[in-house]
C-alpha cells in the first residue's frame, strides 16, 4: 500500500515538516529539575474540587522547582462547550490563588500557544498525516450502527469491547476499497494502528502511585474525528510534548487511558512525560465511602466555596492536608507561615482514595478566620458581600467603622485567645446580624415569661448607657438579687436550692432580649456598640413579646 499517497489523499496540501514544530516549540530554557506542569480543563463550565486538588499540586510542583504552570483549554469536544467557561475556570482558580505563568487568557509568554486546542488543528493534522504516511494510522469508515453492533457482539462473546485486533474491520482494508469509499464520499475517522499486545504487561513508575503494572494498549483508538478535530488522547500527546510538559499530574480516572497515551508518545517519537495519577476525593456516606458526586454533593463544585465565602487559605490548607501527609504537622509548627514555605512532595501524595470531610474544612476555616485582624476580616467580608451577598448582607458591611468595632469584639483582639465563631463569610455576616437588625428570638428563655419581664423591666430602670463595665455588672447583680437570684456564682453554687437561679441566668435573659441568642461575646460591649436607643428598644420589645 502506498501510505504516502493515502496520507496526501486524506490530508491534502502542505503541512509544516514536523522538525519545524520541534523548532517552534523548543525545549524550555529552565534550570535542571524545573518542572513544567499544566491544567487542562475542558470548558464545560463545571470546575470542581478534584480540579482544584490537582491544580494545587501542579502549582506547587511547578513553582517550587522553578518551573512553569500553564493553562490549556481542551475544547475539542464542542458538544460540551459552555460560553464563558474559560473565564469561570480562571476566576475560580484565581480565587484560590492558583497562579499560572502562561496559557489561555493568562497573558505571559506565548511561545508555546495557542492554548485552545481548537486553534491547533493544523498541528495535530500534520502529525496525523505523518502517521498515515508511515502506515501507523488508517481511515475507518465504520458507521455508528456498525460500531454498536460490534459492541453487542463483543459483549455477547464476553470479550473486551472496542476496536482492536481482528475486530478492527477497517484496519486491513485493501487500497482499492479505501479509495472506493473515499470516492463515494463516505465519512471516516482516522485511527491509530496499534502495535500493542495486551499479553504484554509493562512496569510503570507513576510519580504518585509508585510502581504499577500497565497492560499494553491494543485498541485502534480514534485520533482524528470526521470533522478533522483530534480526540483528547491525541491532542494530549501532541500538546504535552510541544508545550514541553515534564510532569502530568491528573486525576486517576485517566489511569485507564495511560496505555493509549504511552503508545501515542512512542509512535509519535516523543519522549514520554512523567505521570502522576492523583487519587479521587471520597466521601463517607453512612457505612460506605464513595466518590464525591456532582449530583449528590454540592461541595464538589468550587462555586460552593466561593458562594459560601470560604477563606481561600482555609480551603488550601485543607487541600494541602489531604495532599501531603506531613503537611498537618508542619502547619502546626508554622501556623502563620506562607503556604509556599512548605516543601511539597509528589512522593507524599496519597496513593489511594482521600476522604474529604466538610466538617474538617469547617474547623480549619474557623481557625484561619480567627487569625485575621478585624481589618482583614472586614475586607474579606466586604468583597464577598459585593459579589455574593444579599441586599441585607451588603447593608451590614456598608459602615466600615461600625463593623470594625463589631469584628474586634466578635473575634477578640491582639494575641489573646480569639473567638472562633466565624466559619465562612456568609455565616459570619449572618452571625452578626443582631448588630444591624432587631433579632428574632432564636434561643428560648429558660425562665417564665413573668420572670423574664420582671428582669427586663428591673434592668431598664437601672440601665444607663454611660456606665462602665463594672458599674453595669454591679447593676445586673442588683437586679438579680432583687428578684431572688444569687448575685455571686459562689453563693449560688453553695446553695442552689435557696435561689431562683444565679446572676448568669439573669444575664442570659438580657442577652437573649438584646441579641436573640444565649451565646455571644461580652454583653456590656454589645450594648455599647448598639447604643442606648437600640438597647432600650430591644428590651422593651422583648417585654412586649409575652410568649
Ligand atoms: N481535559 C481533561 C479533563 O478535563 C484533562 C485531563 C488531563 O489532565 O490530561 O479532565
Amino acid at each position: 500500500m502506498d501510505y504516502k499517497k493515502l496520507a496526501e489523499r486524506l490530508l491534502p496540501g502542505e503541512y509544516l515538516p514536523l522538525e519545524e514544530y520541534e523548532r517552534m516549540y523548543p525545549p524550555r530554557a529552565l534550570p535542571t529539575g524545573a518542572e513544567v506542569t499544566r491544567l487542562a480543563p475542558s470548558p464545560t463550565g463545571f470546575i470542581h474540587l478534584g480540579n482544584l486538588f490537582v491544580a494545587i499540586a501542579n502549582e506547587r510542583i511547578a513553582h517550587q522547582s522553578g518551573g512553569k504552570l500553564y493553562l490549556r483549554i481542551e475544547d475539542t469536544d464542542l458538544k460540551r462547550k459552555v460560553d464563558g467557561a474559560v473565564e469561570a475556570v480562571k476566576r475560580a482558580l484565581e480565587y484560590f490563588d492558583i497562579r499560572f505563568d502562561e496559557g489561555a487568557e493568562i497573558g505571559g509568554d506565548d511561545t508555546y500557544g495557542p492554548w485552545y486546542q481548537r486553534q491547533r488543528g493544523e498541528i495535530y493534522r500534520a502529525y496525523v498525516k505523518d502517521l498515515i504516511a508511515r502506515g501507523r494510522a488508517y481511515p475507518c469508515f465504520c458507521t455508528e450502527e456498525e460500531l454498536s453492533e460490534l459492541r453487542e457482539q463483543q459483549t455477547a462473546e464476553k470479550k473486551i469491547t472496542g476496536y482492536y485486533g481482528a475486530y478492527a474491520k477497517c484496519r486491513n482494508l485493501s487500497e482499492e476499497k479505501i479509495y472506493r469509499n473515499l470516492d463515494a464520499g463516505k465519512p471516516y475517522v482516522i485511527r491509530l494502528r496499534s502495535m500493542g499486545d495486551p499479553e504484554h504487561k509493562l512496569r510503570f513508575r507513576d510519580e504518585i502511585k509508585g510502581e504499577i503494572t500497565v497492560t499494553e494498549n491494543d485498541q485502534d483508538v480514534v485520533i482524528l474525528k470526521s470533522d478533522g478535530i483530534p480526540t483528547y488522547h491525541f491532542a494530549h500527546a501532541v500538546d504535552d510534548h510541544l508545550m514541553r510538559t515534564t510532569l502530568v499530574i491528573r486525576g486517576e480516572e485517566w489511569l485507564a487511558s495511560l496505555p493509549i497515551h504511552l503508545e501515542l508518545f512512542d509512535v509519535l517519537g516523543f519522549p514520554r512525560p512523567r505521570y502522576g495519577h492523583n487519587c479521587s476525593l471520597m466521601k463517607q456516606d453512612g457505612e460506605t465511602r464513595r466518590k464525591l458526586s456532582k449530583r449528590k454533593d454540592p461541595e464538589l463544585s468550587l462555586e460552593f466555596y466561593r458562594k459560601a465565602g470560604y477563606l481561600p487559605r482555609a480551603v488550601k490548607v485543607y487541600m494541602l492536608t489531604l495532599l501531603n501527609s506531613n503537611f498537618e504537622e508542619w502547619y502546626l509548627k508554622h501556623p502563620d507561615a506562607p503556604l509556599e514555605d512548605f516543601s511539597f512532595s509528589v512522593r507524599k501524595m496519597s496513593k489511594s482514595g482521600t476522604l474529604f470531610d466538610l466538617d474538617k474544612l469547617n474547623d480549619i476555616s474557623r481557625n484561619e478566620l480567627a487569625k485575621l485582624s478585624a481589618e482583614e476580616m472586614y475586607d474579606f467580608l466586604f468583597s464577598w458581600a459585593q459579589e455574593w451577598g444579599s441586599d441585607a448582607q451588603r447593608a451590614r458591611v456598608a459602615n466600615r467603622e461600625y463593623l470594625l468595632r463589631v469584628l474586634a469584639l466578635c473575634m477578640g483582639t491582639g494575641s489573646k485567645k480569639r473567638r472562633k465563631d466565624f466559619e465562612t463569610a456568609a455565616q459570619a455576616i449572618d452571625h452578626i446580624a443582631y448588630f444591624f437588625e432587631t433579632p428574632e428570638q432564636t434561643d428560648a428563655y429558660r425562665v417564665t415569661a413573668e420572670m423574664k419581664n420582671a428582669i427586663l423591666s428591673a434592668f431598664l430602670q437601672t440601665y444607663c448607657a454611660a456606665d462602665d463595665a463594672q458599674v453595669w455588672f454591679a447593676k445586673v447583680k442588683e437586679v438579680a438579687a432583687s428578684l431572688g437570684f444569687a448575685a455571686e456564682m459562689k453563693e449560688y453554687r453553695a446553695a442552689p436550692e435557696a435561689y431562683a437561679g444565679s446572676v448568669a441566668d439573669v444575664a442570659e435573659v438580657l442577652r437573649i432580649a438584646v441579641t436573640g441568642g444565649a451565646n455571644t461575646p461580652d454583653l456590656w460591649t454589645i450594648m455599647q456598640i448598639l447604643g442606648e436607643e437600640q438597647v432600650k428598644a430591644r428590651i422593651t420589645g422583648a417585654m412586649e413579646d409575652r410568649s
